[in-house]
């Protein structure tokens, strides 16, 4: 067991490390976040930062000296030095469970050989393909990085194999995927500890728009046998990644079906409303499992909504408008990252408001998001 007044390393210094940072100071623990130049949320709430690229991996290697356990709140970290790191100090989760979830070819592997359905798809090399694969998936596909694609980034929604620019092939292979006519699209947070002990969170709803998350609810509108399927998939998937901390997966509901799409091992976007909707945060929980400590049965306290503040023009310098008008509603929270500059669609701060049924928390959180803007300073 890892205990308060040990530190906690954090790779990532985003809006997910500074959501970690808050439980972890109040158990006591201390952090250091570790991350390039520019902006870093968790910097403020941190010890200290460590200012240097992912790709660093002496500063890594200094970095997990001052601490007693790590973690990331971004995947793209390279495998590699989690595994050299891990020779140090525990990581978690572990470098094998991040080599999975980094590349979505071997991620569909992982997810099929589990016997759990993904959309179709199939790996693509060369844009030559794109004709035959089309034909045998259907149209429209989406085409998407095998690495590193993000928020909707490093992905294409073709309706023509020519829909494909030439820059999507720079880094091949790529995965070619059916565009699937979904009911709607749900995500699991599980949190797994040392001892193997599992807890999810319930069924969180999700909505994007052009590949980016606007809005989650929970209870998610599905019926019980649907819940059930979702959380089996996500404690299977946790098992057999034999994974330690935190794992999303998000997945599309087809007709009675549920279509596993991506994985990420760490906190994610769709689970912040549990920071007031539910007894323990998926924050805390994850700093629960990493350090040896108890986790925490979860349970759902209030329906609740979760909106997303993007930002929507470019902006170095900035100032948040309407957040009187937006304190004014009743159980609404609202959070502002502290980002530095503002572009467009980047994730700002979200709002989450807890109501009687979801519909009410989803409206709450609608009308408390409306007046605010991220504007010139
Ligand atoms: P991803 O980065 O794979 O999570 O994709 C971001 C979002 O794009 C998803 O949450 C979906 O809304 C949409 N999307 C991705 N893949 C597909 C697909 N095969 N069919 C339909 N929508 C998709």
């Amino acid at each position: 067991m890892i205990l308060p007044g040990a530190t906690i390393g954090i790779l990532g210094a985003g809006q997910l490390g500074r959501m970690l940072a808050v439980p972890a100071r109040q158990l006591g623990y201390g952090v250091v976040v570790f991350g390039p130049e520019g902006d870093a949320p968790a910097a403020g709430l941190a010890d200290h930062w460590v200012r240097a690229s992912f790709e660093d991996e002496e500063a890594a290697l200094r970095m997990a000296e001052s601490c007693e356990v790590l973690t990331y709140e971004f995947e793209n970290v390279p495998a590699e030095t989690v595994r050299r790191l891990a020779q140090l100090r525990p990581v978690h989760p572990g470098a094998e469970v991040l080599a999975i979830t980094q590349d979505r070819l071997t991620e569909h592997r992982f997810i099929q050989k589990l016997g759990i359905p993904t959309a179709p798809g199939a790996a693509v090399h060369h844009p030559s393909e794109l004709p035959a694969l089309m034909e045998r998936l259907g149209s429209p596909a989406r085409l998407k990085t095998a690495r590193g694609g993000y928020d909707g980034g490093g992905q294409w929604r073709l309706l023509q194999p020519d829909d494909a620019p030439a820059v999507a092939f720079r880094n091949p292979p790529l995965l070619l995927e059916r565009e699937v006519a979904f009911e709607r699209e749900l995500s699991v947070v599980v949190v797994r500890d040392t001892k193997g002990k599992i807890v999810p969170f319930p069924v969180f709803e999700n909505q994007h728009r052009e590949g980016i998350l606007r809005c989650t609810r929970c209870p998610a509108d599905i019926g019980p046998l649907l819940h059930a399927r979702a959380l089996e998939i996500a404690r299977c998937l946790a098992e057999a990644m034999d994974l330690v901390g935190t794992l999303t997966v998000e997945m599309f509901q087809v007709g009675s079906e549920l279509w596993v799409n991506e994985l990420a091992p760490r906190v994610h976007n769709s689970g912040h409303l549990s920071i007031e909707a539910c007894s323990v945060s998926q924050f805390e929980q994850h700093v629960r499992a990493i350090c040896g400590l108890p986790l925490r049965e979860v349970e759902l306290r209030r329906p609740a909504a979760m909106v997303n503040l993007l930002g929507e023009e470019e902006h170095r310098r900035l100032r948040v408008a309407g957040v009187e008008e937006a304190l004014r509603l009743p159980d609404t929270h609202l959070h502002i990252y502290g980002k530095g500059s503002v572009r467009k669609r980047r994730k700002m701060g979200h709002i989450t408001a807890l109501g009687d049924s979801t519909e009410q928390a989803l409206e709450r959180a609608l009308c408390a998001a409306a007046p605010i803007r991220f504007v010139a300073a």
